[in-house]
């Protein structure tokens, strides 16, 4: 019997598990995926927002703020690369002006430090190449980016270093009320536990519906990203934002935590639940747009893209909290600024496990460091010198676009990558120009030996994504 089994390995349930494992409890994580982060987790903008952008009366407008600062220490217990980079949300005429400044004061009136509003010459010097038909912008200093999917798996790593028990490969197919407590039951298992906490993302209604509960509703709307090559390094500093829209911050310009120049989400409402297809329609729009802001950006520069799917609740907020069911507590319609609310949301959830009766009591050992991956690329000639000397598998570039080397793949399977995804998303092999089309079978490689696989049987992530249909005879 676990006291507490948490429904879905995303941000926001990996964070929840992370922050519960500080106490005596047992923990189980169950992920239907291969990997945490799988979900809208990996497909997001990966920005930390400053908070000025959500409503104050929303639950999402409360969390905000406190989960951004909750990033600074976060990070230095994980490890992971976080940097506040800053914001600038862009007008493109005086009738623009009126929304930065209510933006400011909406802020100022949450505690977003630094907020000021810049004049077009300020912003010229600041963001060169930006267009020059610009003629004002908000400045938040305090807004960040991260590579989401690494925070995820430090949390998810830190978490089982701290007794929770990770279950991957394990879908959550009925839950059933038991006197004092749910069992929760999977495509691998039964687990009981006394609380259950729902954070299945876009499937969160689905989940609470498997506990008779059908309180709320959960409406996809997608968001289509697309990351440009290498080359556009150092376009822009900040992130660049328009004046928003009513459903969405709208299209962006994001330096990502790597350098690498993203634009996007696109936001269209779905009711496939699994649809990551990108568009014409969708690069269509974030080009045209984006292209106004920042004349340099094409789409030729493209290496990859993706789409992620928002989990939009019936009330458009967040939905956290306990039910008429003893035990089960919703962590649901965690849309954008999920990521960014991660940290809090955790604390949330653990002020209302408390209410509701369960007792926490700290663990002495608990080990809130997590040492971050070797990042062989990132280093200078004599520490790369000393890495080889250490380990000849240093010497071994697997990744030419990342210049990733064979130890940090080894690196990658050894702090749990199990596919392609999870090998890239841990080292950056395959993030690159090429997208893997060098690497891929070199990683896949190591991943069948170290798994003792067969080859063909590695994916790219998880599920039937297989890469090889069939391995000829030799
Ligand atoms: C395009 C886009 C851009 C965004 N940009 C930002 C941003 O820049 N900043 C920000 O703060 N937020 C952003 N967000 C929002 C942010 O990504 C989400 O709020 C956050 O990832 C939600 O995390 P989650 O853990 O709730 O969901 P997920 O990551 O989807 O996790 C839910 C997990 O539950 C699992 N699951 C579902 N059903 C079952 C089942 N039956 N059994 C077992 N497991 C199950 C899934 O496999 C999944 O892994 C963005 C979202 C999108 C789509």
């Amino acid at each position: 019997m676990y006291d507490i089994a948490v429904i879905g390995g995303g941000v926001i349930g990996c964070a929840i598990a992370r922050e519960m494992s500080r106490y005596r409890l047992g923990i189980v994580v169950v992920e239907k995926y291969e990997e945490v982060g799988f979900g809208t987790t990996k497909t997001n903008s990966g920005i930390i927002h400053a908070g000025h952008h959500s409503p104050p009366d929303t639950l999402k407008g409360k969390l905000v703020v406190r989960g951004n600062k909750l990033y600074d220490r976060l990070c230095k217990d994980l490890n992971f690369g976080f940097s506040r980079i800053g914001e600038l949300v862009v007008a493109r005429s005086e009738s623009e002006i009126p929304e930065l400044e209510r933006l400011k004061k909406q802020g100022e009136a949450k505690g977003v430090p630094g907020l000021e509003i810049w004049d077009r010459e300020r912003l010229r010097n600041a963001e060169p190449n930006l267009s020059n038909t610009l003629i004002a912008a908000l400045h938040a200093p305090s807004a960040g980016v991260i590579n989401p999917y690494e925070l995820a798996n430090a949390l998810s790593e830190n978490a089982v270093d701290n007794g929770v028990d990770l279950k991957v490969n394990c879908a959550v197919e009925k839950i059933v009320v038991e006197k004092g407590f749910l069992a929760v039951h999977t495509s691998t298992e039964t687990i009981k536990a006394r609380f259950v906490i729902n954070c299945a993302g876009v499937y969160a209604d689905k989940i609470a519906g498997m506990a008779g509960l059908s309180d709320f509703t959960i409406h996809p709307r997608k968001g289509e990203e697309y990351m440009l090559d290498k080359r556009l390094k150092g376009l822009v500093q900040r992130l660049i934002f328009p004046i928003p829209e009513k459903n969405t911050k709208g299209i962006l310009i994001i330096p990502t935590f790597d350098g690498t120049i993203m634009v996007g989400p696109t936001a269209q409402d779905t009711t496939d639940r699994d649809d990551a297809s990108t568009t014409y329609e969708g690069s269509e729009q974030v080009f045209g747009f984006v292209s106004k802001i920042c004349p340099s950006i094409t789409e030729r520069d493209t290496i990859t893209e993706f789409a992620g799917l928002r989990a939009v609740s019936n009330t458009n907020d967040f939905i956290i909290g306990p039910t008429r069911i003893k035990g089960f507590i919703n962590a649901a319609g965690i849309q954008s600024p999920g990521l960014t609310c991660a940290p809090a949301i955790a604390l949330y959830v653990r002020d209302i496990l408390k209410s509701e009766g369960l007792v926490l009591e700290k663990k002495k050992n608990f080990k809130p460091h997590l040492p971050g991956p070797p990042r062989f690329a990132s280093l200078n000639d004599e520490q790369q010198r000393r890495l080889v000397e250490k380990d000849r598998l240093f010497a071994k570039v697997v990744c030419r676009c990342e210049l990733v080397t064979e130890a940090e793949i080894h690196s990658a399977v050894d702090h749990g990558a199990r596919t392609l995804d999870g090998i890239k998303f841990r080292s950056r092999a395959g993030m690159g120009r090429c997208q893997g089309g060098f690497c891929a079978p070199r990683c896949m490689d190591i991943l069948s030996k170290r798994l003792d696989k067969p080859f063909q049987e590695i994916t790219k992530r998880g599920g039937d994504s297989w890469v090889v249909k069939k391995m000829m005879d030799s």
